[in-house]
């Protein structure tokens, strides 16, 4: 269906892949070659229908997790369509070759509906698991012990090998161990140079390779490992757009991660570890993004704490202007059901009451049977909730006040003329996408498109909250930036002849950080 619309407008569509293959927007040239074709009613409604279709209706993005059940070039591109903003590759699983096709995948995605779409490596980080065992698996009974060792050797239903020299000196009598995912429960007992014996607390079967979480130890061990930084090295030069960290506990992980990124990407937080909880403030003033990691942070907390530890986590990020993302089991049942339960549809449109810049697809789109049915669920939660009148209340009384600074009065101003005047788009000029952050930060009515020359800030806008990104060509005057400003916003499909439009930009042009003007422009 798409296909056919693109072939009725070749103008449109060879612009768009003309900006993706030069990194720079061809638009602005081809509207003027055709002023004639422009001026007709129909082309111009199926203008507008193509573009109803390459742009969101919805203010919250979608994250969904690529795996075997998803890494087809067919496959990503459905997803996208059916309303993925943002693909996530999971180095817990898969290889460098997987990875990078899919890669080259998105990209292509990306020429063929000329969209930025963003790219999420997510890193593996210390997570923590048991060597193996002569039978593959062992069965704990509740109250017997059990020892931690070293010894690379098989386990059995007395010993297994945790790999893990700093945990086990990290440990104290008295810490808790969860293993698979908190199924099963260990006590320390005795702390050996060499070993931890423990108590069953909750038994149950372990398999070999599990994984260990240790909630009240400090890690004693870098946010990323050898494997992470080997996964960077492969994955940065091939242009991803935001590093997930996991298992964060402090700020200097975090900036351990940028030293390594070197601009080349952003850094994404994911908040599992109760450390990394009681270090928000700190990790929130230096990270670019976060996400509520509700998988592993559901397994070191217990589940009463989860709902509460996401609203402060939202409200940090949101304070901050940093895009949230909240992630994991969010439509669970989905991996092999076609429609999500009741509570799954809830937890979703609570994210999105609260404000969370993103909802994630993790196992659902990566290895279940419905990817596609799930994204279009997640399309449907959203924008229905989105419609209605207690969601809007809901943003206007969290709005964060401005910061004292010339961007955030010009943002906040922005979005009072918008509102005022009933404006169909605030359009962001913005180098570093600094601009679009502190419009989107304010949840204006209207949407905003972040216009920038900079094909990676376009993608890395792809996460933010009411967002659309688009590459342009760099202005030199204000004049000729509000005139292209009112193109785009035209050939998007955001407003139409007689409708008003804000430009917020910062000049002179090309600094980043300067935001200080405002223009009202009528199309
Ligand atoms: P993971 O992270 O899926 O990589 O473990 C997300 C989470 O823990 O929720
Ligand atoms: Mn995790």
């Amino acid at each position: 269906m798409v296909c056919c619309v693109f072939a009725s407008l070749p103008q449109a569509a060879a612009a768009r892949n003309i900006a993706f293959n030069t990194g720079r927007d061809a638009r602005c040239h081809s509207l003027p070659t055709a002023p004639a074709a422009l001026g007709q009613p129909a082309f111009f409604s199926r203008l507008r229908i193509q573009m109803d279709i390459l742009r969101r209706h919805r203010r919250t993005k979608i994250i969904a997790t690529l795996g075997p059940a998803s890494s087809s070039p067919e496959m990503i591109l459905q997803l996208f369509h059916a309303g993925v903003d943002m693909f996530r590759l999971n180095f817990s699983h898969g290889s460098h070759e997987d990875h990078a096709a899919r890669i080259q995948m998105v990209r292509a995605a990306e020429k063929q509906t000329g969209r930025p779409i963003g790219i999420l490596a997510d890193v593996q980080g210390p997570k923590l698991r048991v060597g193996t065992f002569q039978a593959g698996r062992v069965q704990l009974q509740t109250g017997q012990q059990f020892t931690l060792d070293l010894n690379r050797a098989p386990g059995d239903a007395s010993r297994v090998c945790l790999p893990h020299p700093e945990i086990i000196a990290a440990a104290q009598i008295g810490s808790t161990l969860l293993l698979d995912d908190g199924k099963l429960r260990l006590r320390v007992l005795r702390v050996h140079d060499d070993k931890l014996l423990t108590e069953v607390i909750v038994g149950g079967v372990l398999s070999e390779r599990k994984g260990v979480n240790v909630p009240d130890v400090i890690l004693p061990i870098p946010v990323l490992t050898e494997k992470d930084r080997a996964d960077l090295d492969f994955v940065l030069p091939l242009g991803i757009d935001y590093i997930g960290l996991s298992f964060v506990q402090q700020a200097k992980d975090v900036l351990e991660a940028k030293e390594i990124a070197a601009g080349r990407a952003l850094t994404m937080v994911k908040l599992e570890k109760p450390q990394g909880m009681d270090n928000l403030e700190e990790i929130m003033d230096v990270t670019d993004s976060v996400m509520v990691a509700r998988g592993d942070l559901g397994v070191e907390l217990p589940p009463e704490e989860i709902p509460v530890a996401q609203k402060r986590i939202i409200r940090a990020a949101q304070q901050r202007g940093k895009p949230v993302i909240v992630a994991t089991q969010m439509l669970e049942s989905m991996i092999s059901s076609p429609a999500p339960t009741r509570a799954e549809a809830s937890d979703v449109a609570t994210a999105v009451f609260d404000g969370a810049d993103v909802v994630m697809l993790s196992a659902e789109s990566a290895a279940g049977q419905y990817p596609c049915e799930a994204v279009n669920m997640m399309d449907r939660i959203i924008t229905r909730v989105e419609r209605d009148e207690d969601w809007r209340t809901e943003l206007d009384a969290k709005r964060p006040q401005p910061e004292k600074t010339s961007p955030d009065a010009i943002a906040a101003a922005a979005v009072q003329v918008a509102h005022t005047i009933n404006a169909k788009a605030i359009v962001a000029l913005t180098e570093s996408g600094a601009t679009a952050l502190r419009v989107a930060r304010e949840k204006p009515d209207c949407h905003v498109i972040g216009l920038t020359t900079n094909q990676s800030v376009a993608r890395r806008l792809s996460i933010v909250w009411g967002v659309h990104a688009v590459i342009t060509e760099a202005a030199h005057t204000m004049t000729e930036a509000v005139e292209n400003a009112m193109k785009i916003a035209t050939l998007e499909g955001f407003a139409q002849k007689g409708e008003e439009i804000v430009v917020v930009a910062g000049v002179p042009f090309g600094q980043a950080g300067t935001t200080n003007a405002l223009r009202v422009a009528r199309l």
